[in-house]
């Protein structure tokens, strides 16, 4: 059975990422996860949800020693979906220096690993932030990267730039950066979902705990942008769906349907939703009302921005299937048993 590695899969794309990989396909897979924003109990998740047990070699990417004895343990590795970062905006505005630190280095130490095992195809977790400030939306994939708003947006600029410099020197290699928008949501079964060590950041996760009573109130990070209500515009994306399109990238390196070693491909729903939108939506959905506040801008933010998936569709024959309701819905359902 061929053996895909996953790289952060105790995370919330990863976990569910696996989920869809052990539900869908035959592959075989292992995670490398060091949890400095996880924790194992995504294996009993996944073992809930699936029935079925994977194995978590809890390892710092940024140790290549240590990376390279998880290869040589596991043999020979068909493919490498590399999901391991530090992902905060604001976190990464606070300490840039442990953001470059730990998403390149890491980058570099599995690259250099896969390579010297043999490993063809690698699918890496990128960000619509590459993209910065954008003019014309929805944002496609001929939009040239913008100003990096953040540490954690120049990270995905040069993880993207390493790879595709990587791809030229070894055509071996095949490549796909995917370039997620907002993942939300957990998976159906309610049994999987977004746990972070650290205080969420993002929207979503926030709103649910907030309104678990976990934290008072949410703040909106800026009332003056140019949209129609003043907050900032998103790509709300499902996790599942998400999950489904690294599938889709793998099967397309696999049965040689790409006709470069190295491509991007945006994930998004094409739907720009405003913050305050997306807290409607929740009330709306959830049958919950949030206590929340109007508040500064955020620094490392962008105004709006919301993809075009076209390629995604045309090339991988991935859609979404899930919107907003069941976004809102499945993430509250998950924050609600874990409260039990
Ligand atoms: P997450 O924090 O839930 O998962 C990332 C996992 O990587 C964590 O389990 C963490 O412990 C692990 N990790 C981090 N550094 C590591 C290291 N040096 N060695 C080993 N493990 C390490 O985040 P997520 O939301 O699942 O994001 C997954 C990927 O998707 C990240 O690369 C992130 O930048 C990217 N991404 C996420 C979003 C989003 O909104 N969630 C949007 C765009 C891109």
């Amino acid at each position: 059975m061929a053996k895909i590695l996953v790289t952060g899969g105790m995370g919330y794309i990863g976990s569910h990422t696996i989920i869809e990989l052990l539900k869908n396909t035959n592959y075989e897979v292992v995670s490398v996860d060091s949890c400095i924003n996880s924790s194992e109990s995504a294996l009993e998740n996944i073992r809930k949800v699936t029935g079925k047990e994977i194995r978590n070699h809890k390892v710092d990417l940024c140790d290549k020693s240590a990376v390279e004895k998880v290869f040589v343990s596991e043999g020979q590795i068909e493919g490498i979906i590399h999901f391991a970062a530090l992902k905060s905006v604001p976190d990464s505005v606070a300490q840039p220096l442990h953001y470059f630190q730990n998403n390149i280095l890491s980058q570099i130490n599995i690259l250099e690993v896969s390579q010297k095992c043999g490993v063809k195809n690698f699918i890496f977790s990128s960000s619509c932030s590459v993209y910065g400030n954008v003019e014309k939306l929805p944002v496609d994939e001929f939009n040239p990267f913008g100003v990096a708003e953040s540490p954690y947006a120049y990270t995905k600029q040069v993880g993207e730039t390493m790879l595709k410099d990587f791809a030229k020197v070894d055509p071996n290699f095949q490549i796909i950066s995917l370039r997620y928008f907002n993942p939300v949501g957990a998976d159906e079964s309610g049994l999987n979902g977004e746990n972070p060590i650290n205080k969420p950041t993002a929207l979503v996760p926030f709103i649910v705990k907030v309104a678990s009573g976990e934290y008072e109130k949410l703040t909106i990070f800026g009332t003056d942008y140019k949209t129609r209500d003043g907050s900032c515009i998103r790509d709300y994306i499902h996790v599942t769906d998400l999950a489904n399109a690294h599938i889709k990238a793998l099967e397309f390196l696999q049965k040689g349907e790409n006709k470069t070693n190295y491509d991007v491909f945006n994930i998004g729903s094409g739907d720009g939703v405003t913050v305050l939108e997306a807290i409607h939506a929740f009330e709306e959905h959830c049958g919950q009302k949030l206590n929340y506040e109007m508040g500064e801008r955020r620094p490392g933010d962008v105004e709006a921005i919301y993809s075009n998936s076209a390629k995604a569709k045309e090339l991988l024959g991935w859609t979404p299937k899930l919107g907003i309701k069941e976004m809102m819905q499945s993430a509250w359902k998950w924050e609600e048993q874990l409260g039990k």
